[in-house]
């Protein structure tokens, strides 16, 4: 993405808006402003728009068996899925599974129902290919597990869980639900995964060039959660407050165009992380690659073995070409990443990581300029 000479490599962290979503939200603010729960006719047709949004989604998804919860992002989704599903069936049972690399949002909420609710948790480890599977899932459930979450592919070094088959498994145990954070996987992958047995599926606009502050939580209609907040009821009880067209509908149209749009930007984006892997492989004297063994060209992680991780990233954004060390989302308390660390690899390794996200408005020459200031860094800082 060209933005005043700015190369911007981060897309995991957050994409630039599509104007074609940013429209969408615009208009329907102008037009529809009308609070959808006012049974008035202005309020009825906002709230029309409103359900078939929803509808819509579920289309585009292939999920007709669910309905959709609109919320702030992923992390009120994941927060939501696991505290809303565990503490509305912890009579049922105190276990639940997850991996040691989610995202904070899932770790933290499984913390907190861990200390403060005596729920038990097993977290697992990915495996030599960096991966999560349902034969790792299935051993760990017992007959007090409720919840398994497992991300459906990992915001720092891409890997993508075989989620149909860790659903399928799961399928066995009707007392236990499968959520799952798909936020860094729908619209970026060659093939969408199938995601029509899992009962709780987050998902996140602004990784796929919708706005920040809009996301969902798409669940089995059968399946209850405990409200985290009170209030007017909507939302079918799960998320008081006054709904948000225009922040429904430009999170449809984001969706839309990824899914639409998917394959070729995978093809434009499989290209640009090949040019960078060819240069890092060439150079495994100074960088180490921390990637699953299948890569997902989303994502390209390695960590520098002779410079520290974050004195390079620094000084590649003086270059004006912004990457990250560790997921923005990361706790500043953490020195390296435990995602990297998850993998087994060494202190110098998990401190060091440099995180390249691509997007299909990236380009070959901007690989090419990241590449030569990255040569150009590790010989010149001491
Ligand atoms: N889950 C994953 C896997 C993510 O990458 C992120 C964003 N870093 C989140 C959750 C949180 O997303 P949001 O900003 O929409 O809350």
């Amino acid at each position: 993405m060209k933005l005043d000479n700015i190369i911007y490599f981060d897309n995991a962290s957050t994409t630039r808006v599509d104007p074609r979503v940013l429209e969408v939200f615009n208009n329907t603010h102008e037009t529809y402003f009308a609070n959808p729960s006012s049974i008035h006719g202005e309020g009825q047709k906002s709230f029309y728009l409103f359900s078939r949004s929803k509808e819509e989604i579920l289309n585009l998804l292939n999920l007709k068996e669910s309905e959709v919860i609109y919320l702030s992002g992923a992390t009120e989704a994941n927060n939501l899925a696991i505290k809303g599903s565990a503490l509305r069936y912890k009579n049922r049972g105190n276990h639940i599974i997850t991996s040691l690399y989610e995202h904070p949002s899932v770790i933290e909420a499984i913390e907190q129902l861990k200390k403060e609710f005596g729920f038990s948790v097993t977290y697992l480890s990915p495996n030599k290919e960096g991966i999560i599977t349902s034969e790792m899932v299935e051993e760990a459930i017992t007959d007090k597990t409720i919840l398994v979450s497992i991300m459906a592919v990992n915001n720092e070094i891409g890997a993508i869980n075989p989620i149909s088959d860790i659903a399928l498994a799961i399928k066995k145990y009707p007392k236990v639900l499968f959520h799952v954070d798909a936020c860094q996987a729908i619209g970026k992958l060659e093939k969408e995964i199938d995601y029509k047995d899992v009962d709780l599926l987050t998902i996140s606009a602004h990784k796929i060039h919708g706005l920040v502050g809009y996301g969902a939580l798409i669940k089995k209609k059968r399946i209850e959660l405990l409200p985290l907040n009170s209030g007017g009821g909507q939302e079918n009880g799960y998320r008081s407050g006054t709904e948000d067209l225009a922040g429904a509908l430009s999170l449809k149209k984001a969706l839309e165009i990824s899914l639409k749009e998917e394959k070729e930007h995978y093809r434009i984006v499989n290209e640009l992380a090949n040019r960078l892997l060819s240069y890092l492989n060439d150079k495994n004297d100074l960088f180490e690659l921390n990637l699953p063994s299948k890569i997902n060209p989303y994502i390209i992680n390695f960590s520098s073995l002779t410079k520290k991780g974050s004195v390079i990233v620094e000084a590649l954004s003086n270059n004006g070409i912004m990457v990250s060390s560790v997921s923005a989302c990361h706790s500043s308390k953490e020195k390296g990443s435990y995602v990297v660390k998850s993998l087994g690899k060494s202190d110098l390794v998990s401190n060091n990581t440099i995180r390249v996200s691509f997007d299909y408005t990236n380009t070959l020459e901007e690989v090419d300029i990241f590449i030569s200031a990255l040569d150009k860094i590790i010989g010149e800082i001491r």
